[in-house]
């Protein structure tokens, strides 16, 4: 049994040549952890780098594992982020199928392929699922290896199930890796992985070669986990005369210095992130430096836009290391981007988030957005921050004492007793006019802003920290309610 030659042809023939071409190759398993995202920009940069293509292909030979709108997940987690494909399932391209489950005849061709170059063999013994489905067993003294010509064809046309197994020949394999440099391993450590199950579909592992050449991926860029899996790789490049790709594999991102991320103990995914109030280009911000560092002028740099990022990635900043995930960092990135957004841009983000605890709408969800924005880390704060706008809540007369302010509750009395008259009595209520009434009466008192300022802001907040001073509280708060809190200031103070 002969295989079609001109088929081959036709599959050479198809892959483009002369570009960068990499690919994202995620398994749609319903979750983008952060280990993931990075895994997606970086190969999105490298293409972008080079003015490449970028190939989003999808990796469901392991049908195992599917997830219902799980696919769904990564197209909206790669438009979100800004991360565009050229080539893939929804845009198609010059070498579609980009779906595994859909490229399926094309797999055992290539193995059969492999079986007349000398370099797999066809295996009639019982192997358990499992070992199949992993393509691991030992490889020790295979009956089938040496099976004749002959042999094997009667096996077949007595209608024998079968595997097809890479024939891992003597001696050692070196591959290169851009992060890792050179890896020599003894094949005698490699075993005669299963390339197509009994039931004509692929493992993992020969899929995932054969669709990078049939591809024409340039940079394989995936987690370091598929490192011991590369050896293998080499040698079916190698055996089918291939051009073998440059391998960039990345360390994990570790919740601490023992543990990778993962969703089963409950690290945060892409869209958990965003739920937890984080910005998505603080997110990739973040995700990018989390194992690569610019160099040169750049090298101390932390804020990059994506557009600077396509400049300024370069693979070789890439760190052997593995990177350990830091909340704090994040925060703090996430406290830059939405300090730095224009005043309407962050309204409109924080406006839903301002709602959640504001829901009287006399109080404008602009004006206390502009109070936030220069105090606010995550999106998710802002609830808990604004919440004494609808309902002034119960708190401690003790607030009204404040060393540096120099007030002590009779001070506090004495100041909201004198700020009362002179609030009600504005004809404007604006942050100007508010300003200048408050400031006039304390010089008018002799006293320090700030002795007049605290006991106001805290009667109109009844919190110790909140977002903006006396002034833009009371302004976003309207004259009756901010009068009638102070009153009751007052008069908790007189109790
Ligand atoms: N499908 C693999 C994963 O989701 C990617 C492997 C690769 O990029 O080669 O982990």
């Amino acid at each position: 049994m002969t295989v079609d030659r001109q088929y081959f042809e036709a599959m050479e023939a198809k892959i483009p040549h002369g570009k960068v071409r990499t690919r994202f190759a995620p398994s749609p398993t319903g979750y983008m952890h952060v280990g993931n995202l990075r895994t997606a920009l970086y190969t999105w940069l490298i293409a972008r780098n080079a003015g490449g293509t970028f190939i989003l292909r999808i990796e469901d030979t392991d049908q195992g594992r599917l997830v219902d709108g799980a696919v769904d997940v990564i197209y909206r987690t790669m438009a979100e982020c800004g991360l565009n494909h050229d080539e893939g399932p929804d845009v198609g391209g010059p070498v579609a199928p980009y779906i595994q489950s859909e490229r399926r005849d094309t797999y055992g061709k290539y193995a059969k392929l492999l079986v007349e170059l000398g370099h797999a063999y066809y295996c009639f013994c019982e192997k358990s699922e499992s070992e199949e489905d992993s393509g691991e067993f030992g490889r020790a003294a295979d009956p089938c290896r040496d099976l004749s010509a002959e042999e094997v064809a009667a096996k077949l046309a007595a209608g024998m199930p079968y595997v097809i197994r890479q024939r891992i020949p003597e001696g050692s394999t070196t591959f290169h890796d851009a992060i890792f440099g050179d890896i020599t391993v003894d094949n005698s450590t490699l075993d005669d992985q299963v390339l197509l199950k009994r039931d004509g579909l692929p493992t993992y592992n020969f899929a995932n070669v054969i669709d990078d050449h049939l591809m024409g991926i340039t940079h394989v860029v995936r987690g370091s986990e598929y490192l011991s899996s590369a050896p293998k790789y080499n040698l079916l490049y190698q055996a089918f005369g291939w051009e073998i790709p440059t391998y960039v594999h990345c360390s994990p991102v570790m919740r601490d210095q023992q543990h990778k991320m993962s969703k089963r103990h409950g690290d945060p995914s892409y869209e958990d992130l965003k739920a937890q109030g984080y910005l998505t280009e603080a997110i990739l911000n973040y995700v990018a430096l989390l194992g690569w560092s610019p160099k040169g002028e750049q090298a101390e740099q932390e804020i990059f836009t994506l557009a600077e990022l396509v400049k300024a990635f370069d693979m070789t900043g890439i760190s052997k290391s593995p990177a350990i995930f830091d909340r704090a960092k994040l925060d703090h990135f996430n406290a830059v981007y939405l300090r730095s957004m224009a005043p309407e841009a962050f309204a409109k983000v924080a406006e839903p988030y301002i709602r959640q605890s504001v829901k009287d709408e006399r109080y404008d969800a602009a004006a206390i957005a502009a109070v936030l924005q220069a105090r606010c880390e995550k999106l998710t704060d802002i609830p808990e921050k604004v919440d004494f706008f609808d309902a002034l809540p119960e708190y401690d007369v003790e607030f009204f004492t404040n060393k540096k302010s120099k007030t002590n509750p009779e001070v506090s009395l004495a100041m909201l007793n004198a700020a009362i008259p002179v609030l009600e009595a504005l004809e404007q209520w604006t942050n100007e006019s508010v300003h200048d009434a408050l400031i006039g009466l304390a010089q008018q008192l002799e006293v320090k802003n700030a002795t007049l300022m605290w006991p106001v802001r805290i009667a109109a907040a009844g919190k110790l920290v909140t977002p903006g001073g006396a002034v833009e509280i009371c302004q976003i708060l309207g004259k009756d309610e901010t009068v009638r809190r102070l009153r009751a200031g007052a008069a908790k103070l007189q109790a």
